[in-house]
């Protein structure tokens, strides 16, 4: 019963291969049966275009209902050519749908018509930590050490349910509506069958990828999120990636030789220092876990009390 905006007067055509339809374009419908069988529509509306992606367009848009916000992928089933495609879409839904954390992006709902599958998803409106980090050049160790600990968290979260990301970075690192961080896109994700699988295969490229996957010889597995959690450290207080260079040929190179430094100009603490070249060591076996991580000097204790459930060390910052 609730009364659309007026639709757009392009929707009734008289293109007889485009017959008009009773629903305005600017309306997703989503068509549920309950476990009576009782059917009913959720109704909603198309907003801004938030962002495109391979293969999904990003909208804003407004649950009729409630008045929710909430943003939805929409991917054209037409774009998913391979059974590959489908496969990975199918994955992702299923993965980031098991995970509920303050720190993960939420998912809210998913369904599909004839032309499309939709996601969705929390909104969030303040774009990401890339963009963030850009505008401020790079952080103060006090607002990495804030950041960190909440990429961490969530890290540790999904390792205890054997999902690792293998794209962690921070264009996939969402900014809340309070500004708090939020991992989203599980594209490239995976869940383990059993502790020590290893992994072989990896579709796609991750922006901070780790050597034994360039390697690709004995698999690999949670040690390349906790690779990447080093190339992000890095890059937050620095401004820039430890192993840019101007083509991926020569920035692979330096991966697997393990080549980078700080710049000297910079002023960086030894603890922070320290703690990325305990991270960032080509052999996987050797980086310290989450726990580990968040156990670190580096964090002034403050990681340690959100391991031990302690009143929430990340409300409470932010003068320090
Ligand atoms: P990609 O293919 O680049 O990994 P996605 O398909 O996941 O990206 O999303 C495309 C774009 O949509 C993102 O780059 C971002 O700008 C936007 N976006 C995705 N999820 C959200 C969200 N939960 N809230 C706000 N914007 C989002």
């Amino acid at each position: 019963s609730s009364a659309y905006p007026v639709p757009p007067a392009s929707i009734h055509s008289t293109n007889p291969l485009h017959p008009p339809s009773d629903k305005p374009n600017n309306i997703i419908e989503h068509t549920k049966k309950d476990a009576t069988g009782r059917v009913s529509v959720k109704k909603y509306l198309k907003g801004a275009l938030l962002g495109k992606g391979g293969f999904a367009k990003c909208f804003q848009v407004t649950d009729l209902d409630t008045k929710e916000d909430w943003a939805c992928k929409i991917i054209q089933k037409s774009s998913l050519t391979k059974q590959r495609h489908k496969q990975k879409l199918q994955s992702e839904i299923k993965i980031h749908k098991s995970l509920s954390h303050k720190n993960i992006v939420r998912f809210h709902d998913v369904f599909e018509d004839k032309e499309n599958v939709y996601i969705v998803m929390e909104l969030c409106p303040n774009q990401t930590m890339l963009e963030h980090v850009k505008r401020r050049k790079r952080l103060s160790e006090s607002d990495t050490r804030r950041f960190m600990l909440q990429i961490l968290d969530a890290v540790r979260f999904m390792h205890q349910y054997r999902v690792i990301h293998r794209d962690l970075k921070l264009g996939n690192f969402f900014l809340g509506k309070n500004n708090e961080v939020k991992i989203g896109d599980f594209g490239l994700a995976c869940k383990l069958q059993f502790d020590g699988e290893r992994k072989k295969t990896l579709c796609g490229t991750p922006n901070y990828i780790a050597p034994e996957v360039l390697d690709g010889k004995d698999g690999h597995s949670y040690e390349v999120d906790i690779w990447s959690i080093g190339v992000i450290l890095y890059t937050c207080l620095v401004g820039k990636p430890p192993f840019e260079t101007a083509d991926v040929k020569s920035t692979y190179k330096l991966i697997q030789s393990n080549t980078y430094s700080f710049p000297p100009r910079l002023e960086i603490s030894e603890s922070a220092k320290a703690l990325v070249r305990s991270i960032l060591q080509s052999r996987p076996e050797k980086r310290p876990s989450i726990e580990d991580i968040m156990r670190d000097d580096f964090f002034l204790g403050q990681g340690i009390a959100l391991l031990q459930g302690r009143d929430d060390p990340l409300n409470t910052s932010g003068n320090n």
